[in-house]
């Protein structure tokens, strides 16, 4: 049924991928032998048709021999939909609610997933060492992961404390532990949040069974915590951790754990929680550098087997500074825009494709800025940004303004134009190229425009 082709579809595709698409797909009614399943936007429906469609259809006759085809439809509300399922009224419509089974009798007969009280790590597959590009500010963090991952628990590297911001890499680094850990086999390893290892505990509390999930918890090689921040203000929880870790360290198990903070800054845990975990090796994961995230870019693109040019991968890099996770968001956004449409990825399709994210992303440089700065740098009147008048001395630093805003913020070239005395977008468009095209020939030109861009830019 519904829940056997979800986990078997998850295990296809990776966590990521199936939360990103997959989970949104909510079942409709069934119509001979074809079943009706509902996405909530068109875009949705055509990236799950075009990516899993057949597939789908495969699984699903696995599954029930009488069903043959799988249509993919844009829910609407107030679709028919399957005995025991509601459509929620949200358009983000969760896995939970979504992943029942039509046939109510059979849902009894199995259990909860949560319910499973197993610990073995689940492991994103393309958290790897391979896929984790290295660079200086994570050089340290990866030797130390790389290190644990082929001698764990040596002296020195017990606990193995990673830290750093959101979107940074830590639970790639301890995914992919885990993976070449269990490669080599013969290794139990344990990987959960502190949220997760949080709600088994209370959940052990509550049916008694604590004492299976301190001896499941205890007999593991490796235990992995990630974002164990988490357990700040949990004091129950952080006394059971606590617990367990000492048991673990004193039987010669390795614990790696991730934070987003240092063991000393985590104010809020335990005093000797927090000596404890500063024991062994701290490595610190420092935010990107624009190398790093070139780098980053590039190996992911390369992986997807669509070309991005260096153009946009630099733009990209530019612009989104915070953090490796949005970087590949919005790398997967134009690699799935590509695909769907089978247009070749430009500097302008990013900026189109991307809009929503670069806003959030703008260096706040206003247009009304850029402006100001180039008058004021070729002794113009603001007023002549806007103007008709076309000589030479007004119209060129004009350009100027125009192609740095085209660079320098999100705007799209009629947003542009508007905002130069509601000059056409074709205006912009040749504006820009003509200012690249002197500084190609103009040294002293070139020098300038870019000192005025990194001037707006500081
Ligand atoms: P954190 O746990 O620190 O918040 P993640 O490990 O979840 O961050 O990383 C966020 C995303 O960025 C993941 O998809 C991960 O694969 C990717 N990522 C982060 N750092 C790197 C890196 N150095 N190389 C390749 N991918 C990376
Ligand atoms: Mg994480």
């Amino acid at each position: 049924s519904w829940v056997r082709i979800c986990s078997r579809l998850k295990g296809e595709v990776g966590d990521v991928e199936y939360h990103a698409w997959l989970t949104k797909i909510a079942l409709g009614p069934v119509d001979g032998d074809e079943i009706t399943l509902l996405l909530p936007t068109r875009f949705l429906r055509d990236w799950v048709r075009s990516q899993y469609g057949d597939r789908l259809s495969e699984l699903w006759n696995q599954e029930v021999a009488s069903i043959r085809r799988v249509e993919l439809q844009v829910a609407r509300p107030g679709d028919p939909v399957a005995p025991g399922l509601q459509l929620d009224e949200s358009p983000a419509l969760s896995a939970q609610q979504n992943i029942v089974p039509p046939e109510s009798d059979e849902s009894s007969s199995r259990p909860a997933p949560e319910a499973k009280s197993d610990i073995a790590a689940i492991l994103d597959g393309r958290f790897t060492f391979d896929t984790f590009v290295v660079g200086k500010p994570n050089e340290f963090a990866y030797a130390c992961a790389r290190r644990v991952a082929e001698k764990p628990s040596s002296v020195g590297f017990n606990p193995l404390f990673l830290y750093g911001g959101v979107g940074l890499g830590k639970t790639h680094l301890m995914h992919s532990i885990g993976a070449e850990l269990l490669q080599r086999g013969n290794v139990s390893v344990a990987y959960m949040s502190a949220e997760k290892f949080m709600y088994r505990f209370i959940a052990a509390i509550r049916s008694q069974s604590t004492m299976e999930f301190k001896e499941q918890l205890r007999s593991v090689d490796v235990l992995m915590i990630d974002d164990l921040q988490f357990l700040i203000g949990k004091d129950n929880t952080q006394e059971e951790f606590f617990h367990t870790f000492n048991a673990l360290v004193d039987a010669g198990r390795q614990i790696i754990v991730s934070a987003d903070k240092s063991p000393s800054d985590l104010s809020g845990l335990e005093d000797r929680l927090r000596t404890r975990l500063g024991c062994g090796m701290v490595a610190d994961i420092h935010a990107t550098t624009f190398e790093l995230r070139i780098s980053i870019l590039e190996s992911k693109a390369a992986a997807s087997g669509v070309i991005v040019p260096t153009k946009v991968l630099e733009f990209l890099a530019h612009k989104i500074t915070s953090n490796v996770r949005e970087l590949e968001g919005a790398l997967n956004r134009l690699i799935a825009h590509a695909n769907l449409f089978g247009r070749p990825v430009t500097l302008e399709a990013t900026q189109d494709v991307l809009h929503d994210i670069l806003k959030a992303h703008d260096r706040r440089v206003t247009i009304e800025e850029i402006q100001k700065k180039v008058a004021e740098h070729w002794n113009i009147r603001l007023t002549d940004m806007s103007s008709a008048r076309r000589a030479r001395v007004v119209a060129r630093p004009r350009q100027v303004a125009m192609y740095l805003a085209k660079q320098l913020t999100s705007r799209s070239l009629p947003e542009i134009g508007r905002k130069f005395g509601n000059r056409d977008h074709t205006t912009v468009m040749h504006a820009v190229s003509r200012v690249e095209e002197i500084m190609a020939c103009d040294a002293a030109f070139a020098e300038d425009v870019e000192l005025l861009r990194r001037m707006l830019e500081s």
